[in-house]
């Protein structure tokens, strides 16, 4: 078995009272069985409090109440979980252990990412130097589970492989190593639906073509549209990109030029940055694949994530004249827990990206502006 992870994982420590969000907020927790066990034999005091703080959602499995304000029931004043504070870490259920840790298994390979919906783990992905994986093989040698492909996941071993590579040339600009990563799926996708899972380590990658004249502003106004028509987890993140989606289109074309000029220049480090989420959303999406053929759309949603992100971070600096890391983490955060955490949200925009005609990534991608 193959243990697989960002290197910057093991950098990381939980905020706890001094986050600048919390992860005890909108999501309704399942309590896992065992944890459920384990609480009715809690001590005295807090036996009752979970009591109290436990219902059963839509669904009948149990969850923690979520207070009118979206946050935990069992959240103290201080940003505290009353049981890590009260009884110790090891009570906690198995989702807020977890977490911000999400660990995909194959059978033959484990591979575990930091959510960026968690603003420390964005913070320590945003500071990486680059997106350097580690990775241990206890010599076991198991196949993948029933059900994995295992020509396939091969073959989006190699392909992903190909891909990081493909986002680590940082000599090229971000927008034409995007274009060519969607080439590239779109090539190994070809492979995919034919079921040529063998043939996907001969993916060539060929210098991308893009027909018409695209526009990356146009690209982002369909994004913003997109994003805003999806179910949110939070009512200001659609209002948010709403508001953004005005002040874009209210650009003219000599403005929106000027604005991306003055934007790189004031924040060198934005393509360094947004290199690195593309990587993260490489590194946890792509192989995916494996559930339900869908590649080439699991490209386009990391090229439309880079696209979506560097607008909404010109427009805040354009309104606030400054964008400083915390903003730039608070804006990637909100994008991963409204789309990478919302299960429809992202098969929706991966399913729909697929349409190429319809969305048009390589001429956007490709054109020459500024
Ligand atoms: S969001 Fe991250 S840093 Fe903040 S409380 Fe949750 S795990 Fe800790």
């Amino acid at each position: 078995m193959v243990y697989r992870q960002p290197e910057y994982n093991r950098a990381f420590r939980c905020l706890g009272g001094a986050c600048p969000d919390t992860c005890c907020r909108d999501w309704e927790i399942v309590v896992d069985e065992g944890a459920l066990a384990d609480y009715r034999a809690a001590p005295a005091g807090l036996r009752e409090a979970l009591a109290d703080a436990l219902a059963p959602d839509g669904e009948g499995e149990v969850c923690f109440r979520l207070r009118p304000d979206g946050f935990c029931a069992l959240l103290t004043p201080e940003g505290l979980c009353t049981i890590q504070r009260d009884w110790g870490e090891e009570h906690l259920c198995a989702h807020c252990a977890a977490y911000p840790r999400f660990t995909e298994e194959y059978g033959c390979l484990t591979e575990t990412a930091l959510a960026v919906s968690c603003p420390q783990a964005a913070r320590l992905l945003m500071e990486a130097a680059d997106f350097a994986l580690e990775e241990q093989d206890d010599g076991g040698n198991q196949p993948p589970f029933d059900g994995v492909e295992a020509e396939l996941l091969a073959g989006l071993e190699a392909t992903r492989a190909r891909a990081l590579a493909l986002l680590g040339e940082r000599e090229e600009p971000l927008w034409r190593r995007l274009a060519w990563l969607l080439a590239f799926a779109d090539r190994c996708q070809d492979y995919v639906d034919f079921g040529l899972y063998g043939q996907l380590a001969r993916c060539l990658l060929e210098p991308p073509q893009a027909e018409g004249a695209g526009s990356l502003r146009g690209l982002a106004l369909a994004l913003l549209d997109a994003c805003a028509a999806l179910e949110p987890l939070r009512p200001a993140w659609p209002a948010l990109l709403r508001r953004r989606r005005e002040e874009l289109a209210g650009l003219d074309g000599e403005g929106y030029r000027r604005a991306r000029r003055e934007f790189e220049a004031a924040c060198p480090d934005w393509e360094g940055h947004l290199t690195n989420l593309a990587c993260y959303l490489i590194f946890r999406h792509w192989h995916k694949t494996v559930n339900d053929d869908v590649l080439y759309g699991r490209a386009a949603l990391v090229g439309g994530a880079c696209v979506l992100l560097y607008h909404l971070c010109l427009l805040e600096w354009r309104e606030r004249g400054a964008l400083g890391p915390e903003r730039e983490i608070a804006l990637w955060s909100a994008f991963s827990r409204e789309v990478e955490h919302m299960e429809e949200n992202l098969s929706a925009l991966a399913q729909g990206f697929y349409d190429l005609e319809k969305w048009e990534f390589l001429p956007a991608l490709m054109a020459r502006e500024p």
